[in-house]
């Protein structure tokens, strides 16, 4: 083990030990952690409390001003762990067969203490840099962001401010027919709630033949919920299906060659053919001599750009003969990065570099991150990327927000030289 990944992982047991599930949150801890080693090496951080102990952490590295602006994200606020599942204490940050264990070790501590090691080690080596390199951990993403990166934008505006950005979203390795890729998040879909209210006129009750809303409703919500496949290929999908098939397809045939090459392709790509709808609540009211009304609360994933028309066309053939109508609550998400830039070729080249012939492709995220709300608040550039390659995408799966969270050894070592490597190649490159 190297100097640097010993380092990475004591501070990761730390930041594991400072326990911060959210619910409440109490972020102030690993915050202390984290701001104790930066000192250390010199570093100067600021901690904005949003509110008392949900800490957001920020520093910032002054570059000459000759070149782009680096921010990397990670968050300290992790989901609850019941210890009764876990073969180790979640909050113990041991280390047991070349992994660090315990809750936040995915999700997202392991990232806060890759990117704060790797930035210390470069300002311990005494680089300087042309463009401004920014750290940031953040509270409450596990709860929406809002006493954290939304806080910061909204409140302390200049702490995020910076040409480029990568958080998480993406970045294990997978194989695919043989080779290796990396998916990149650059996009998002949007989510807005909304309820659809079916409406039946007065009447009695005891004829059979009469329309019921509850009848109804039930028949809408089996025909409506789940995925919509569209005409249009997202665009992240078709760069994917060319290069993977060599060919773009319809959304429906995308979906069925990526089931074809790997069940894993699939869960990326499926909701990318169009929008989900998810059922999230219903509520009926009926009244002797008054019309029976009956509103279905759903959530509604749409892709980037995509009309929501096509979402009440998808009402209006459903709820046939009754009449209906569907109420929107605001929309988020749905932003986009472009590929053609500095940070997406740092990606890509240190791809190639540890992964000899592995691929990085385009991922637009199945929900959003925090990397809308810096495209939209700052117009960076913003991308989800965080490499893993020990540890398959499906076992991360079940350890985010699962039991036995863990990071492997490996993964974190990886992890170091990545943000070394992209900090180094956007942010020092007149200083090279
Ligand atoms: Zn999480």
């Amino acid at each position: 083990m190297t100097a640097l990944v010993a380092e990475a992982k004591s501070l990761l047991s730390e930041l594991i030990r400072a326990r911060s599930c959210n619910p409440p949150g109490d972020e102030a801890a690993p915050a202390a952690v984290l701001r104790n080693y930066l000192r250390h090496v010199g570093v100067d951080c600021t901690i904005h409390e949003a509110r008392a102990g949900r800490a957001n952490l920020s520093a910032r590295i002054r570059g000459t001003g000759d070149g782009p602006s680096l921010l990397l994200l990670s968050h300290l606020d992790t989901v609850q762990a019941d210890p009764a599942e876990w073969s180790v204490d979640p909050w113990a940050g041991l280390e047991r067969d070349g992994s660090v264990w315990g809750r936040g070790a995915l999700d997202l501590k392991g990232q806060a203490a890759a990117q704060a090691v790797a930035v210390a080690s470069l300002v311990r080596e005494g680089v300087h840099f042309d463009g401004d390199v920014v750290l940031a951990a953040t509270a409450d993403e596990e709860r929406g962001s809002e006493l954290g990166t939304r806080w910061l934008l909204e409140h302390r505006p200049e702490v995020l401010r910076a040409d480029y950005a990568l958080t998480h979203g993406a970045g294990d390795r997978m194989l695919l027919d043989q080779r290796a890729v990396y998916f990149c998040a650059n996009a998002e879909r949007a989510n807005a709630g909304l309820t659809v209210t079916l409406t039946a006129p007065a009447g009695l009750s005891m004829l059979a033949g009469r329309p019921n809303v509850i009848a109804e409703a039930a028949r809408l919500v089996s025909l409506v919920a789940g995925q919509h496949e569209g005409d249009t290929l997202l665009d992240e999908v078709a760069y994917v299906m060319r290069a993977l098939t060599g060919t773009t397809r319809s959304p429906s045939e995308a979906a069925a060659a990526a089931r074809k090459i790997h069940p894993a392709l699939h869960t990326l790509l499926h909701p990318l053919t169009g929008a989900t709808l998810t059922p999230a609540g219903i509520a009926s009211f009926s009244a002797a001599g008054a019309p029976s009304v009956c509103s279905i609360d759903f959530e509604c994933w749409l892709l980037p750009g995509q009309d929501r028309d096509e979402v009440e066309a998808v009402f209006g053939s459903a709820a046939a003969g009754l009449p209906h109508q569907v109420t929107w609550r605001p929309l988020r998400g749905g932003s986009r990065s472009p590929m053609s830039t500095p940070l997406w070729q740092a990606i890509e080249t240190f791809v190639v570099q540890v992964d000899p012939g592995a691929l990085l492709l385009p991922l637009c995220d199945a929900g959003f991150t925090d990397s809308h709300w810096l495209r939209e608040s700052n117009g960076t550039v913003a991308y989800g990327f965080f490499p893993m390659r020990e540890m398959t995408t499906l076992e991360a799966a079940r350890a985010v927000h699962g039991a036995d969270e863990r990071m492997p050894l490996s993964d974190l070592a990886l992890q170091v030289d990545f943000y070394r490597h992209v900090i180094m190649s956007v942010c020092a490159m007149n200083a090279a």
